[in-house]
């Protein structure tokens, strides 16, 4: 058993209960923190998850102490008030699985005066799933617009013929190095111009993103496609 399974249990015997649960809390607070800092900070390194207990307190949406918590409670073998647990399990619905709280509860605990808890569970798990059908639709959605900005932008072609011209010298574009911006302008890739911290160096480094012409900035700017 580890050791803050046995604390609970130690706690549950003396029938501090809210001391238990605020007990379950704490840990969980402070090992979800500390589980957090340790995986990014290994994360920066390796891309390496870190599991030193047998709680994976950083990935818990839940609390995992307090299905010990609930564990303890019920393997006590003497009959007793049970109100504190009951208040636990209403105050605390937010912080549990549903489905499995619901599945470990016996029988007559779940029929004892528990209707307040089965309400809150059941709210708490509707706001939860809202949330993250929320969330789903929003990524989803953005999903489908880069999807189609993808496909616009690589489906754009452009034909270079003999009469082609360099919109920037009007020049023919003929068998020279060019480039194509988003509006679909050809450029001779020499008629670019230079980035500006490359001015004064040897090595002009050409701006790929600033019509010399328009002097639009596609960088900037982007194009509706
Ligand atoms: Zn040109």
């Amino acid at each position: 058993m580890g050791e803050h399974k046995k604390a609970l249990k130690v706690l549950c015997e003396h029938k501090n209960f809210v001391i238990a649960a605020n007990y379950c809390e704490q840990v969980f607070k402070e090992e979800k923190a500390k589980a957090l800092k340790s995986n990014n900070a290994l994360n920066a390194l390796k891309k390496k998850k870190v599991n030193q207990s047998e709680y994976d307190f950083g990935n818990a949406l839940y609390n995992p102490l307090f299905r010990d918590l609930i564990e303890v409670f019920l393997e006590r073998k003497e009959n007793q008030e049970d109100s504190d647990f009951l208040n636990f399990l209403n105050a605390r619905a937010g912080e549990l699985n549903a489905f499995e709280t619901l599945r470990n509860l016996p029988d007559e605990i779940k029929s004892m005066n528990s209707q307040q808890f089965l309400l809150s569970i059941i709210k708490f798990s509707q706001h939860q799933l809202k949330q993250s059908q929320t969330k789903e639709g929003l990524a989803y959605n953005s999903l489908l617009k880069s999807m189609d900005r993808h496909a616009k932008a690589t489906s754009r072609a452009v034909k270079v013929e003999n009469g082609t011209l360099c919109t920037y010298c009007q020049q023919p574009i003929s068998t020279s190095v060019f480039v194509v911006f988003p509006n679909l302008q050809i450029v001779h890739y020499k008629c670019l111009r230079n980035k500006e911290e490359s001015k004064t160096k040897d090595l002009k480094e050409k701006d790929l993103s600033v019509h010399p012409r328009s002097n639009i900035d596609f960088k900037q700017n982007p194009w509706d496609l």
